[in-house]
């Protein structure tokens, strides 16, 4: 497979060098080949060739089979004043470019992990949940957009169309088929009209898939029940906008942003990514936890290497790698000791290694 990686800015390098060496050592044990070339995008993009998606990167993720990004951003660009040459107008034209209309964001609450997050151990007990985000559409996208003057005002706009909502849907409804078939679609029907759309639209593509059972929630009181009963959902399906916001929520249930992973899909190149952002806070100093970034190439080999075997593989490697009690800083309480991003890395890819040669063995015989 030919994988374009976008590293970025911030964390972005730092965590995205762990992901690749996990598809590299899936590569070595089980005869794969990755070739992981590196291109610019974001705010270090826009300071070595003056545009947040210089052409050269959007040629090579049109012509790649799979997208790697790690994140964009960060305060010190900030201060650009042209909207299409901010860091972040590169992250949502490569979405748009490459045609990616479902983002797949899963939260799972690692036993191991139960301390780290804020709910109690009860609450977030067995919670797996899968937010399905619409990408390519509503406010984010939506024209005419803009700030005027006299008197000073600025504006968006949502808009749906019914192939839009039809399109992601049928997502949702597959992705059901393959866990506990349990849909949830939120939405703010009762005072938006593409929300009153989004409902007929979801309900009707519905009656194709009897096995699953389907619900629809207000994103307002939805906001609250995700986090306090956590456990009662499965997928979750919603909107651009309530997807952003509810996706960072749900990183609560698994204890920390650093940990969770994202697949873009549905159009010409996929395109997988860490949910969390540059994290200019924390970037260069080593610390930054590279799980979501690893998690994310495992969700690259399940939904377009076609390996799933490989995937359950990384992620089992990460899920034995918290077991045996290694945390980087933001997953560690009580002064415990920190690992590095390195160290967490090693271990995983380590764990990895151990997994794949036993299953190979395994198969073998
Ligand atoms: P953020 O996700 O970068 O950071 C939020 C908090 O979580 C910070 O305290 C950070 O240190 C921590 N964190 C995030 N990822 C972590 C990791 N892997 N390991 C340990 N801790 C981690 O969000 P923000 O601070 O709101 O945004 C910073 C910049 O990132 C902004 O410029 C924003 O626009 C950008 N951003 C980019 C993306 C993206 O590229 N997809 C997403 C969100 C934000």
């Amino acid at each position: 497979m030919k994988i374009a990686v976008v590293a970025g800015d911030g964390i972005g390098p730092e965590v995205t060098a762990q992901a690749i060496r996990a598809l590299q050592v899936v590569g070595d044990v089980c005869g794969h080949t990755f070739e992981c070339r590196e291109y610019l995008i974001g705010g270090t993009a826009y300071l070595k060739a003056g545009s947040p998606l210089p052409d050269e990167t959007l040629k090579a993720c049109l012509e790649a089979d799979a997208v790697l990004l790690g994140a964009v951003g960060g305060p010190q660009f900030d201060k650009i004043q042209e909207p299409h040459l901010r860091p972040e107008a590169g992250l949502l034209r490569i979405r748009k470019e490459l045609g990616c209309f479902a983002n797949l964001r899963p939260a799972i609450a690692y036993p191991s992990l139960a301390d780290c997050s804020p709910l109690k151990p009860e609450v977030i007990r067995g919670a797996n949940i899968l937010v399905i985000r619409e990408l390519l559409g509503g406010l984010y996208f939506g024209e005419p957009r803009g700030i005027e003057q006299n008197p000073t005002h600025a504006y968006n706009t949502m808009r749906y169309s019914e192939a839009e909502i039809e399109r992601i849907a049928h997502v949702a409804f597959k992705a059901a088929g393959k866990r506990r078939k349990k849909v949830t679609s939120v939405d703010k029907a009762n005072v938006l009209e593409t929300s009153r759309l989004w409902r007929q639209v979801v309900t009707r593509v519905a009656h194709e898939y009897p096995e699953i059972t389907l619900d629809h929630a207000l994103v307002d009181s939805f906001a609250m029940q995700m986090i306090t009963t956590p456990s009662r959902y499965d997928v979750v399906l919603t909107e651009n906008l309530f997807g952003d916001i509810l996706s960072d929520e749900s990183a609560v249930i698994a204890g920390s942003l650093g940990l969770l992973a994202s697949a873009s899909i549905g159009g010409k190149v996929d395109l997988y990514e860490p949910i969390h952002g540059s994290a200019p806070d924390i970037a260069g100093k080593g610390i930054a936890n590279p799980i979501g970034a690893i998690a994310s190439a495992a969700m690259l080999l399940r939904y377009t290497a076609g390996l799933p075997q490989e995937a359950t593989a990384i992620e089992d490697a990460i899920r034995k790698t918290l077991d045996a009690g290694l945390r980087t800083k933001d997953l560690v309480r009580d002064n415990g000791r920190a690992a590095t991003t390195e160290e967490m890395g090693n271990r995983i890819i380590e764990t990895l290694g151990d997994l794949l040669h036993s299953r190979m063995a395994y198969h073998a015989v």
